[in-house]
């Protein structure tokens, strides 16, 4: 299966690029370099593939070498920083030199500075107006929120193309969303990309992917020298992302195909997806809630308010959500959800009993439609005998109906607290939904 995905990637050539990270604040560590982050996820989200990415000092060895190193793996490189008027930043310098041209004065740069300074009732000073000396050879594209406009250098006789970035990085995400990405996409790259996702819970990866494995079929079939699909499982604690990549020629068609291998997708996975794209688990939950009319409330040991964080993390969870009891402590749990003491005594607080006596009484204190309970030990220290790190029993319920499920998880402290909170709420999704539990 992969040597037919990578005879694919080898037709289709993507246009590779390299990202210069430019200035001695991000190699001192004084400041964490964002810039290569945004701007790797955004290229490869249009096609353009990051061979590497550099970071550099602000001198001009080193800056040339880095032009070098990244020309000799990609025909585009992105660089941010070092663009700014005092004396330690020379960016502008070194590679007005490396493409062999000079520095000029641009009436329009300079005028795009009086104005925005203008507008702040101030005047451009002698230092600032140094922003206006520009690249003779360089297309020149106007920042509107900064003052170092972008350099837009190609190379005439190999086409590698240098576009320069200021490295503030509200600016340079800015121009390189809004200005230079669509210019590079209309100079080099022909296709569209097109990425869905599909969001599920509570199945491992492999049982999704077996579940899948005649969709998975069905999608390398339909690559072709020209159109190229691909399935990807992304997991995170608990959930697995389904991520479809089409590329290809034909916007229309990339969107048609991945429309019917979502349709395939939802036949074999429905009662384990949660959403698409953007969407997020807890809000789901309560969408679900809402279209019942429903409302929910919690008791919480191990998870200690965390599930009430998830659930309140949602605009508008107030119209369901109504509230939790972190019972941390056993006298809360007797005394808040009326736990009973032979119950702690005889079972301990990590046990069936206890989940269904907290279920009880949030159910009862609260006088919601549905509640949710947890109790575990989510370590590293305080296990018992029989009951491992990671134990956890989850209760779901109505007044009409509970069920109660222990589960087991290896992770550390938060990872564990976040899948007990996390299965908690796909259990009350399957109750409310009617799955299987
Ligand atoms: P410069 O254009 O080099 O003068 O950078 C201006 C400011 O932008 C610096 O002081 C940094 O705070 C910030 N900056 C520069 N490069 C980066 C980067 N790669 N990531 C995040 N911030 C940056
Ligand atoms: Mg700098």
């Amino acid at each position: 299966m992969n040597f037919y995905i990578r005879d694919c990637l080898l037709i289709i050539e993507n246009m590779k690029a390299g990202i210069l990270i430019i200035g001695d604040e991000i190699l001192g560590g004084n400041t964490l370099d964002t810039n290569s982050h945004f701007a790797a996820g955004l290229l490869r989200a249009h096609n353009f593939e990051v061979q590497n990415i550099l970071t550099v000092a602000d001198n001009a060895n080193a800056i040339r070498t880095g032009l070098d190193i990244l020309f000799s793996f990609a025909d585009i490189i992105i660089s941010t920083g070092g663009l700014g008027p005092t004396k330690d930043d020379v960016t502008k310098q070194v590679v007005t030199e490396y493409f062999g041209t000079r520095l000029i004065f641009d009436d329009d740069v300079y005028e795009n500075l009086n104005q925005r300074y203008a507008r702040r009732g101030l005047t451009v000073n002698e230092l600032t107006r140094t922003q206006a000396f520009v690249p003779e050879a360089a297309d020149i594209i106007q920042n509107p929120v900064g003052t170092a406009p972008v350099f837009w250098l190609e190379n005439s006789n190999n086409g590698k193309t240098l576009i320069t970035l200021p490295g503030v990085p509200g600016e340079m995400r800015f121009l390189l969303e809004g200005a230079i990405l669509p210019r590079l996409k209309q100079r080099f790259s022909t296709e569209h990309v097109i990425q869905r996702a599909i969001h599920t819970v509570g199945i491992a990866e492999s049982s999704l992917a077996k579940k899948l494995e005649d969709v998975e079929d069905r999608i390398e079939a339909a690559n072709s020298p020209g159109e190229f699909y691909k399935l990807a499982y992304l997991p995170t604690l608990n959930q697995v992302k389904l991520q479809i990549t089409g590329r290809g020629k034909d916007e229309v068609q990339l969107k048609n195909q991945i429309d019917v291998f979502i349709e395939e997708i939802e036949k074999r996975a429905h009662e384990f997806i949660f959403g698409y794209d953007q969407d997020v688990f807890a809000a789901h939950i309560g969408q679900i809630l809402l279209e019942r009319k429903a409302t929910l409330s919690t008791a919480e040991s191990c998870t200690g308010g965390y599930l009430a964080h998830q659930i309140t993390s949602v605009t508008g969870s107030a119209n369901y959500y109504h509230g939790t009891v972190v019972s941390y402590d056993n006298a809360v749990k007797m005394k808040q959800l009326g736990v009973k003491e032979e119950t702690l005594e005889k079972y301990g607080a990590v046990s069936e009993e206890t989940c269904k006596e907290m279920l009880e009484g949030a159910l009862k204190l609260f006088g919601t439609t549905y509640a949710i309970a947890t109790t575990g030990i989510a370590g590293p220290t305080g296990d018992v005998e029989g009951k491992p790190i990671g134990t956890v029993w989850i209760g779901v319920g109505s007044q009409y109906k509970m069920v109660t499920k222990r589960y087991q998880f290896d992770r550390n402290r938060l990872e564990n607290i976040h899948l007990f909170a996390i299965t908690a709420l796909d259990i009350l999704r399957r109750f409310v939904l009617g799955y299987k539990i």
